[in-house]
Order: C-alpha cells, then structure tokens, then sequence
C-alpha cells in the first residue's frame, strides 16, 4: 500500500506511522528523520534543513522533494511505503503525483490523524525533542494550519480520517479498520 500520513505537530503520526509499517511491512519514510538524520551527520543537505527546522518552518521545496524521489527510489519502497510528513503543502503533493506517475504508481490512502488541540501540547511537551520549545512549536501549528491543512480538501477523495485520541494500541488498529474498510478501486 502507498500510504501519506497528515496530522497537526503532536498527533502521533511518527509513531503510527512506525506501527502501521512494521503490520503492513511497508518502509516507513519521515521526512523529518531524514532531516535530523543528515543534521547528525552534518551533510550538505543537513546544513541546508537545519535553520529551517530549528525554527519550525518548512524547508524550501526543492531541498525537501529531491531528499523524497531518492528515498522513494530505493527498492525496498517499490511494492509501497508509508511517507510520514510529506507532503507538507500541495505543491509537494504535486510533484509527489508527479514521481508516482512516472512510475505508474498512485496513492491507495491519505491517513488524517484527529487530536484535540489540549491533547496536541501534552504530547508535544511530553515528547522533549529539541524543536519542541513553545516558541518554535507555536510556529509549526501555524505552519500545519496554514500550509498543510489544505492537503485535507486536496485529498478529499483518498482521505481516510483516524480518531488519534487514546492508547497507541488503540489508534493503531482504529488505523488498520480504517485502512481494510477503504474500497479498492
Ligand atoms: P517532523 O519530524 O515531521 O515534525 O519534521 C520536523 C521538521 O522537519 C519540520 O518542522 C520541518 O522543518 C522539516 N520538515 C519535515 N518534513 C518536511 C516537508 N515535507 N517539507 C518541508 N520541511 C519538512
């Protein structure tokens, strides 16, 4: 399955998004692990995203979709993946429709992980990450709001909505209902 994972900072979806990988062993692709991935190594890619990611805020698109139709490249996404943070606006949804057309392959789901805004700052503030300062975390909402959230109309038609309140365990599998109650078409 060709799974994109979208949800505001906090929801959950780095973690889902590992769960749902090993059940449906598909590789999980996180564009902000790639990022802080190449921070630690100090790539040249890694001193690019870094001001960027320090601050909240995107990393410029062209950074950002070449780092993904490498990833996507590797073989073990071929028969599917589960990209976690990517897209983040519409134009990488649209050079995303790009490389999977090119390859003849499409989206089979859009996961939309739902949280209350209450519940969004305790798990941020729980989680200790060191972009996770309120200053920076108050800018990534608004980034999510106003850059992301219109992926939720954009893919109005593959969207998969997941209540991401409770235990891991729980929204994992309301996850997996979700995904085997979606049509094949
Ligand atoms: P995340 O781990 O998904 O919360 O991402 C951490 C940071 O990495 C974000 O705040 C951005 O600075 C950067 N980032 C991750 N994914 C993207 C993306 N698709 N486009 C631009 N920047 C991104």
């Amino acid at each position: 399955m060709r799974i994109v994972l979208v949800g505001p900072p906090g929801a959950g979806k780095g973690t889902q998004a590992a769960r749902l990988s090993e059940r449906l062993d598909a590789p999980h692709i996180s564009t902000g692990d790639l990022f802080r991935e190449n921070m630690r190594n100090e790539t040249e890619l890694g001193k690019e995203a870094q001001r960027y990611v320090d601050a909240g805020d995107l990393v410029p698109d062209e950074v950002t979709v070449g780092m993904v139709k490498d990833r996507l490249a590797q073989p073990d996404a071929a028969q599917g993946f589960l990209l976690d943070g990517f897209p983040r606006n519409t134009s990488q949804a649209d050079e995303l429709n790009k490389v999977l057309a090119d390859l003849d392959q499409r989206l089979d789901a859009v996961l939309l992980f739902e949280v209350d805004d209450e519940e969004l700052i305790s798990r941020l503030t729980a989680r200790g990450r060191s972009d996770d300062t309120e200053e920076v975390i108050r800018n990534r909402q608004q980034v999510y709001r106003r850059e992301t959230a219109p992926l939720i109309e954009y893919y109005s038609d593959l969207l998969v909505k997941v209540d991401a309140m409770g235990t891991m365990d729980e929204v994992t599998d309301r996850a997996m209902d979700a995904l085997a109650d979606e049509p094949e078409d």
